[in-house]
């Protein structure tokens, strides 16, 4: 088995059509141009060290019959280490589809992603599933927890893929578990838990690997808001422990833990601001 199945199973959701698929011809046209006036000879340097820098980001759908869904239209965005970042917008402006590819799920159509210097969208399948399971923490609105392994099986699943041997991935994954709150849970499986819980449970699959970024999609979404909070003020005291978190949500005060709030509209980013907390 394979861990970027399991994650990929998440992207399904967002496989669906768009309301809204035909690009004005005009933008196409535009966009082309700009490709094709492209040197050739350009060899791309890391952008100052940046976390995260993704310049200029396109990602386009093609849709067959020659329909297409500019899904991103251009976004310009740097995240430093240490960041704790909300991107907010309304649905369907583009968030998981730049949270996709900035979590190394999928490549760019156009521009360049880079992530810890290395130029992340020039990247082939193989040398992404490596970097993501090395430099990135998921979490999802679903939990995506497999449903017949315990909380500590499913904590260890990142560890088996990077290889790390048996005494040392229950080690770790057991101080996950106990970082997140749920030492007492450990061989419960997720439906022998609480929303609240298995969301515990996913934080501590998501940090066990030591990631650069904590990325959440939505992840209180399906959570009532009293458990929501709880797993926000989480997300605090991981970031005032030094981790970096990109956090997808459509709820104001949700982005309000944040200390910078993004918002996307129509693909690109349509404001930024930095909180002074
Ligand atoms: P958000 O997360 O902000 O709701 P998405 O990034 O999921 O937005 O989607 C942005 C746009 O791209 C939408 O119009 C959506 O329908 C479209 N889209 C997303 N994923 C795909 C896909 N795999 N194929 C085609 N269109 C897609
Ligand atoms: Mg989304």
């Amino acid at each position: 088995m394979n861990g970027s199945l399991e994650y990929k199973t998440e992207l399904s959701e967002s496989n669906r059509i768009s309301e809204n698929p035909v690009a004005p011809e005009q933008e196409k046209k535009m966009a082309t141009a700009e490709v094709i006036s492209m040197p050739t000879n350009v060899v791309s340097a890391p952008p100052e060290s940046c976390m995260i820098a993704a310049v200029d980001l396109w990602k386009t759908y093609d849709m067959g019959s020659e329909q297409q869904v500019h899904a991103l239209r251009g976004v310009n965005l740097r995240i430093e280490r240490g960041e704790y970042v909300a991107i907010m917008g309304p649905s369907g402006s583009g968030k998981s589809t730049l949270m996709n590819l900035i979590g190394c799920l999928d490549t760019p159509t156009k521009g360049e992603y880079w992530l810890n210097s290395q130029l992340v969208s020039e990247l082939d399948d193989d040398e992404l599933a490596r970097i993501r399971n090395k430099e990135i923490g998921f979490v999802f609105q679903t939990f995506n927890l497999l449903a017949r392994a315990t909380a500590l099986h499913n904590v260890e699943l990142p560890l088996i893929y990077a290889g790390i041997p048996t005494a040392e991935r229950i080690e770790r994954a057991k101080g996950a578990l106990t970082a997140v709150g749920m030492e007492s849970r450990m061989t419960h499986k997720p439906n022998e838990l609480s929303g609240g819980q298995r969301q515990r449970v996913a934080v501590a699959r998501a940090l066990v690997n030591r990631p650069s970024i904590i990325l959440a999609d939505e992840p209180t979404g399906n959570l009532d808001s009293a458990t929501g909070n709880e797993i926000m003020a989480l997300f605090d005291r991981l970031h005032s422990e030094g981790n970096t978190i990109v956090l997808v949500t459509h709820e104001h005060d949700i982005a309000e833990y944040a200390h910078r709030i993004v918002n996307i509209k129509d693909g690109v980013v349509e404001r930024d601001e930095r909180k002074n907390k």
